[in-house]
């Protein structure tokens, strides 16, 4: 999702959190931050050896662990069998997968937002989050080879 230029950028945040900010570790912040796509750690692996091919699997695998530790990245788990990652949102969005091509579209819809908090306080709670992931294929075919 878009941040606004006075959001701290990833590597601001992760300093500010008293993280030891080596090149590498920037490097993969800056690929995160950059992403819209919630890559998982082979195709940030992918993204971070194009700029400093020292970098390995497990730093990206660690680092990303580490900035999900911190509360500044979030992992999903789309079905597809592999982790995948994305800033955590400045604003609240859910999820539609595309089961063909893997692709992730962000929506935000008000009814649903409403109606989770009114189930919850039906059954006695006060939502404090929750995640939705519709998972679909395209009603159109020709959608998806446009991809
Ligand atoms: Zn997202």
């Amino acid at each position: 999702m878009t941040r606004t230029a006075s959001d701290p950028t990833l590597e601001e945040a992760c300093v500010a959190r008293g993280m030891r900010m080596t090149d590498q570790r920037r490097i993969i912040a800056r690929i995160i931050e950059a992403a819209s796509d919630h890559p998982d750690v082979e195709e940030l692996y992918r993204r971070a050896s194009a700029i400093d091919a020292r970098i390995s699997l497990s730093t990206v695998y660690r680092t990303v662990n580490l900035f999900e530790e911190a509360g500044l990245v979030t992992k999903h788990d789309f079905k597809d069998g592999r982790a995948r990652f994305e800033l955590i949102p400045d604003e609240h969005h859910d999820h539609l997968i595309d089961i063909r091509s893997g692709k992730v579209i962000e929506f935000r819809n008000e009814e649903i937002e409403a109606i989770q908090e009114l189930i919850a306080k039906r059954l006695g709670y006060k939502l404090v989050d929750h995640r939705l992931e519709l998972y679909a294929v395209p009603l159109d075919d020709r959608q998806s080879a446009k991809d």
